[in-house]
């Protein structure tokens, strides 16, 4: 059962219904109201705050890193024992077809707890021997240490799979956790709840504050004096406003943001596969993910022919019901953001670009005539400096351009304020190695896209983020380290 009463999750319980402003939770499919959600006051977010401070001196705070491995792993047991929970949950939220869901968000929910459960339990510290000035010997060893309270603030485009990956190495290290999930897609937050419950682990451990950003629970949280640390994920401006938040207090901070990310398409690459791939790179989850490639650069030789295979994987997609297997195309999250996305569009038109195909909103049967669809957009055409090739669109288009060198190619591809990711395909290995090395990004995928290890370092360049997370990069942010030095002569 999925809920339709969306309600705040505070020291083990949903919060008993009160005099709460109520938000809608939208199905973007649909454009009808799936769910009702309770906005937490700011006496609720206190709440959150104070019951995770209280976790953290209980029986939560005297786990062995093997017993909290344990415990994550109930967790992701919890998780696929509700998967088909999840998945509608999930899919009402986002209208995300139910293939992806199902392949994706879902089992990396899970997964997320598995990987970091994994991380803590092979992890070491350091530990050296010294002199001491007298002759005698002294030990130093470090501990890690759970940093306290973390605030996780969670955008709307992989709900469940963006707010595991902060909270699954948070739980692992030891620190207790209020999540703000994005007020577009709040409900697999709220029953990851109930399986916390389920999976044993002790209340004001986990808990979920609903509402907006500014003026709501988000600002509330990044403001509150007894969070500690603060992971987002998010938009780079308000990455900009939760830093100045985060200012009072000194608290650290996590970022993932915005990209604007290119792809570099050589003439000698395998174009069969890099089309295929460039356009799930551009298309998947409606171009709804951060790493999606806007920006594409492909060698003259084969311009024409790559446009017109990835035109025709574009126009192969099937928009449709999400919970239909055949769909592979889904909405925007909201009619607002179909707004923003459109506004691309018209301005991509008014700044000449030849449209391949799609350009404007996507006429669906009255089932889904009230959702926020668009059409999957390719231009052609367009200076590097007009604003839809400067600036994250996060909808599912992109534009090509060709180029005419190795040095010309990086040089467009490096332009940008962005340095998420990026993405190259050929088959000239020294090449590969070579750009790689020169391209201003996090992550760069060659002949793939969206492929990781999650025990690599992840994490954005430039204004796409501060710090990277995964695998033991995570402790160091989930962490205190504390060295102790004994002297043993
Ligand atoms: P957003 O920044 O609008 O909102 C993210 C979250 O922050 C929401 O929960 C929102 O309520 C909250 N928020 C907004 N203003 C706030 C404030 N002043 N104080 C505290 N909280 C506030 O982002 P979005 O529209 O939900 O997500 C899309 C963006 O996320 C895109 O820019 C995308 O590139 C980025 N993103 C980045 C990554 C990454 O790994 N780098 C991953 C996914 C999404």
């Amino acid at each position: 059962m999925i809920h339709t009463r969306i309600s705040n999750f505070v020291d083990g319980a949903y919060l008993p219904g009160g005099a709460r402003q109520i938000m809608d939770d939208v199905n973007p499919a649909t454009g009808a109201v799936h769910a009702l959600v309770e906005e937490a006051t700011p006496a609720d977010v206190d709440h959150a705050v104070a019951a995770a401070r209280r976790a953290l001196k209980g029986p939560w705070g005297k786990l062995s890193p093997a017993e909290r491995a344990a415990a994550l792993h109930r967790i992701a047991d919890g998780i696929e024992a509700r998967f088909a929970d999840f998945l509608a949950a999930e899919i009402a939220d986002t209208g995300k077809p139910v293939t992806m869901a199902s392949h994706l968000d879902i089992p990396r929910g899970a997964a997320n707890f598995r990987a970091f459960a994994n991380v803590m339990q092979s992890h070491g510290t350091e530990f050296f021997t010294m002199k001491t000035p007298d002759g005698g010997d002294a030990i130093n060893y470090t501990l890690r240490e759970p940093k306290g309270v973390i605030a996780v603030v969670c955008p709307w485009n992989l709900p469940l799979l963006l707010m595991t990956w902060k909270v699954a190495p948070a739980l692992a290290c030891g620190n207790t956790v209020v999540v703000k999930p994005s007020e577009e897609t709040p409900a697999t937050a709220a029953l990851l709840g109930e399986v916390m419950a389920k999976a044993g682990i002790p209340d004001g451990v986990y808990n979920v504050v609903h509402g907006r950003g500014p003026g709501s629970a988000g600002e509330a949280l990044t403001r509150h004096p007894g969070v500690d640390a603060i992971t987002f994920t998010g938009e780079t401006r308000t990455g900009a406003a939760i830093m100045k938040a985060a200012a009072d207090g000194v608290r650290p901070v996590s970022f993932e943001l915005g990209g604007k990310n290119a792809g570099i398409v050589f003439a000698d690459s395998n174009l069969d596969v890099a089309a295929e791939q460039t356009a799930r790179a551009v298309f998947l989850n409606a171009g709804q993910i951060c790493l999606q490639t806007e920006r594409l650069y492909v060698e003259r030789p084969v311009f024409e022919r790559f446009v017109a295979a990835l035109k025709a994987k574009a126009e192969a997609l099937r928009p449709g019901d999400p919970n239909d297997k055949t769909t592979s195309f889904g909405p925007l999250i909201s009619l607002e953001h179909r707004q923003k996305v459109a506004g691309y569009y018209e301005a991509a038109r008014r700044a000449g670009a030849q449209v391949q195909t799609g350009g404007g909103v996507l006429e669906m049967p009255t089932a889904f005539s009230g959702g926020a669809w668009i059409e999957p957009t390719i231009w052609t055409g367009l200076p590097e400096d007009s604003s839809v090739v400067r600036e994250e669109i996060f909808g599912p288009c992109v534009h090509i351009r060709p180029f005419d060198s190795e040095d010309e190619a990086l040089a467009f591809a490096n332009d940008t304020a962005y340095g998420l990711c990026a993405m190259v395909w050929t088959t000239n290995l020294a090449r590969a190695h070579r750009v790689s090395r020169l391209l201003e990004a996090g992550t760069v995928w060659v002949n793939s896209w969206f492929l990781r290890d999650l025990r690599v370092a992840f994490g954005g360049s430039k204004q796409s983020g501060i710090g990277r997370e995964g695998g033991l990069h995570s402790l160091e942010f989930y962490t205190e380290l504390k060295n102790v030095c004994v002297r043993v002569d």
